[in-house]
């Protein structure tokens, strides 16, 4: 059995599109799926659009989480309530075409692959957003100890044992694309030209994107620490060369009083040692996180295919 992993957030305006679109595209090529969408705590009608669907279609499988725990959480939630041999993501905004399941299928039963990702080879329109997405990409793949995930997002199939290892990893503040590519097994790319948003405003907050790039970076990198820890040593070898040339100064009687390199390296070592300071904030609140070791997400009701009265 395939089954898909969609999360949902106030999407109601595209649900029926969505239904629509992911059922045609899988029925073309299978017949034993299920689609397990995530309503990840909606405050519109979403969730009783899902369930109309799901009285039609027996296939589709709601699974109402008890608040918005975020798009990672909910794909999470998802995955561990798929139980296909193969177990797909996507989101649902459309963005990714879900007739690429059928290439991705292809490609992870004939050529063996265990995990098959969408690479984007570009994206339709332009936007500050993609820019953005552009950018965080660009220093990920410079910074970042994982290799192999250019351009990749959540839109993906794996096989179980895939699924099972990425499920094993329980931390609390998840990228999963990190980690899909962190598990290691055999992992190909399919490229895909990344759609515009079909319907409504995007449902992750610009702070809600900046919060997953610096979790992916925090998770995947050691650039902050390493960057504070050159910044402190540029400062030491800096500071050295002008205490020698303030001692020489001195010895030779041509002292100088003046207030602005003192300010300025007030200035300049205060906002280092700020900086550095909030990098290591930023590792005592993820230590915090881990530590607290709270659920990722709690479910309300799986409505796992049977018809239910509304
Ligand atoms: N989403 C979610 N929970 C959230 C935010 C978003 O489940 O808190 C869903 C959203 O409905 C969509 C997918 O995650 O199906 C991707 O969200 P969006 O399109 O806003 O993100 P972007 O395309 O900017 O990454
Ligand atoms: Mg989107």
């Amino acid at each position: 059995m395939l089954s898909i992993v969609i999360p949902i957030y106030n999407e109601e305006g595209l649900i029926d599109d969505l239904l629509e679109r992911t059922v045609s595209a899988l029925e073309a090529f299978i017949s034993d799926y299920e689609i397990i969408i995530v309503d990840d705590g909606s405050e519109d009608r979403s969730l009783q659009n899902l369930l109309n669907w799901q009285n039609k279609n027996q296939k589709i499988k709601v699974l109402s989480l008890s608040k918005n725990f975020g798009h990672q959480a909910a794909f999470t939630a998802g995955l561990e309530h798929a139980s296909g041999e193969i177990v797909g993501m996507m989101d649902g905004d459309l963005q990714d075409p879900p007739e690429l399941f059928q290439e991705m299928y292809r490609k992870i039963t004939e050529e063996n692959y265990d995990i098959i990702s969408g690479t984007r080879s570009g994206r339709k329109g332009y936007s500050s957003r993609n820019f953005y997405t552009f950018l965080f990409h660009l220093f990920f793949r410079n910074t970042a100890s994982i290799r192999n995930m250019e351009n990749t997002g959540n839109f993906s199939l794996m096989k179980r044992e895939a699924v099972d290892a990425l499920l094993k990893m329980r931390e609390k503040v998840r990228y999963l694309p990190g980690l899909r590519s962190f598990i290691g097994f055999r992992q190909g790319y399919v490229e895909f030209i990344r759609d515009e948003r079909s319907e409504g405003e995007p449902k992750m907050s610009l702070t809600k994107l900046f919060i997953l790039a610096s979790d992916a970076i925090f998770a995947f990198s050691r650039f902050p620490i390493r960057f504070c820890l050159s910044l402190g040593l540029i400062g030491t070898f800096v500071f050295m060369c002008a205490g020698v040339y303030v001692l020489i100064a001195k010895a030779v009687g041509f002292a100088v009083i003046g207030w602005s390199s003192t300010l300025l390296s007030i200035y300049f070592l205060g906002s280092i040692q700020l900086v550095s300071l909030g990098v290591v904030g930023e590792y005592v609140y993820r230590i915090y996180k881990e530590s607290q070791n709270r659920p990722i997400y709690f479910v309300k009701k799986f409505y796992d295919g049977k018809p239910v009265k509304q």
